[in-house]
């Protein structure tokens, strides 16, 4: 099947996957999204049941690609993308309760869920580019795990430079390290004054000055690449065909900052997926729960949690449940979006309806956060992170007859402070990153500032 890619603006050009991947940010300022979602027949989704990882990931994404790569092509990057992951299952259920589940996608390099995207994607790129002989430059904002997936991913990559953006003070030790300490030249961490929504909106200014973005080939790696969002429907078909899908449907419990984990499973849903409840948690930066109880999507400043990589007031793929939410009408995203860039917008009754039946949510406070990541260890042995943490009160909010899947999107021992407070123990780093905190540390600082942060991409890229 030929796949096209649209902008949820609707006034940019339509691309194939592989393009679609390359440039990242849509030139209106969108989001690209496939034209029309493939639907997996029952029975093909039937036979993922026992299947390995890597094979359910090369059927699942398969019908995205329009031919952009070959079968036995795919098939290898898929396998070099997952080889590297500490765990046989790479994504291994857990049972907390009588019908509730922990899906534990922490098992990674860099101990996020990050990494099932973001090392497919070192893959993807590398391929597409070993055919172009392109050089091109990655500049992404983070909250702390994005950051620390991508330069793990194209750390080394010789037609790859990499820049990250992280708020400076605002990530945790061990994520900052992962950034900071790999030696090759390739890879730039920058931290930057101000929040991630800071870093996230410069890094839309560059992708928008289209001077810049052309002369030194701009590439996007946030989860507003179309590709990541496709690594991550993935898991939803293992976790739920492991518990018996498609003949019992399942619910799922998303911890959300930019809605790209989460709208990856509305996308398992609309392939055909049986999938009762899709539910939103958020920390106490709610502004997704509170957008989906009320339709006021209004931004207030970002107050720090213990759950820093969920510290997002401006949720970016939310955009792309806003499309499909207004009727795919591209004119009316773009007008939402420049409301927004005012301080906020009201969702209309028909959208919000339309938001309704996709998605629940819930939020979790900080206090909420700390006590379940104790009452968890206390009642199952298993250690959440915090963000997890925020996953399971939410989802026990929302259990009911058919199994709800948490996702676990880091390890505990990524936030070890806040997990020494709830349980008293200090969760060691896996022992292939056990001298993390031994290696140098090499990072530039930066202004909130467009000029600033241009010019010292065309430095370091020698452009
Ligand atoms: C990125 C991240 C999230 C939020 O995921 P989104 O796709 O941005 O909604 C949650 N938890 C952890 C640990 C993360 O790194």
């Amino acid at each position: 099947m030929d796949m096209h890619y649209i902008s949820t603006r609707g006034a940019a050009p339509v691309l194939r996957f592989d393009e679609a991947m390359m440039t990242g940010l849509a030139r209106d300022g969108g989001l690209y999204v496939p034209e029309a979602v493939p639907v997996m027949a029952q029975a093909d989704i039937a036979a993922l049941a026992g299947l390995a990882y890597e094979e359910t990931a090369f059927r699942v994404m398969r019908p995205f690609l329009g031919g952009t790569f070959d079968d036995d092509a795919f098939r290898r990057l898929i396998a070099a993308a997952y080889a590297g992951f500490g765990h046989a299952a790479r994504a291994p259920l857990v049972q907390l309760g009588s019908n509730h589940f922990l899906l534990e996608l922490f098992h990674g390099p860099t101990l996020a869920f990050k990494d099932f995207a973001m090392q497919l994607i070192g893959q993807l790129f590398q391929a597409a580019l070993a055919r172009t002989g392109e050089r091109v430059t990655i500049v992404g904002a983070t909250s702390g795990d994005t950051g620390s997936a991508a330069i793990e991913a194209f750390r080394g990559l010789g037609n790859v430079d990499v820049f990250i953006l992280y708020p400076h003070g605002r990530v945790s030790e061990v994520q900052r390290r992962q950034m900071t300490t790999p030696v090759e030249a390739n890879v730039h961490a920058i931290a930057m004054s101000g929040d991630f929504d800071d870093c996230q909106a410069r890094v839309k200014d560059m992708f928008n000055d289209f001077a810049f973005r052309d002369e030194v080939r701009l590439a996007g790696v946030n989860s507003i690449n179309w590709a990541r969002v496709l690594a991550q429907v993935v898991y939803y078909f293992y976790a739920a065909v492991a518990l018996g899908a498609p003949g019992r449907p399942v619910s799922f419990t998303v911890p959300t900052g930019n809605f790209g984990d989460i709208f990856a499973g509305s996308i398992a849903r609309q392939m055909g997926l049986p999938i009762e409840k899709l539910v939103i948690a958020t920390n106490q930066n709610d502004i997704l729960d509170r957008a989906l109880r009320t339709g006021d999507y209004t931004t207030r400043g970002v107050r720090p949690s213990i759950s820093p990589s969920m510290d997002i007031q401006v949720s970016s793929n939310f955009e792309r449940a806003l499309f499909d939410a207004y009727g795919r009408d591209g004119s009316a995203v773009a007008a939402l979006m420049a409301d927004l860039k005012r301080g906020g917008f009201h969702i209309s009754a028909k959208a919000m309806a339309a938001l309704g039946a996709q998605f629940a949510s819930g939020r979790c406070s900080e206090e909420e956060t700390v006590e379940t990541i104790r009452r968890t260890f206390a009642q199952t042995g298993e250690i959440l992170c915090p963000h997890s943490a925020v996953g399971v009160k939410v989802a026990e909010e929302h259990l009911g007859a058919v199994p709800m899947i948490t996702l676990a999107t880091a390890h505990p021992a990524k936030f070890p402070d806040a997990v020494e407070t709830a349980t008293g123990l200090r969760p060691a780093l896996p022992p292939r990153l056990a001298d993390l905190f031994d290696r140098p540390e090499r990072v530039t600082r930066a202004p909130d500032d467009l000029a600033a942060l241009e010019a010292l991409v065309r430095e370091r890229t020698g452009r």
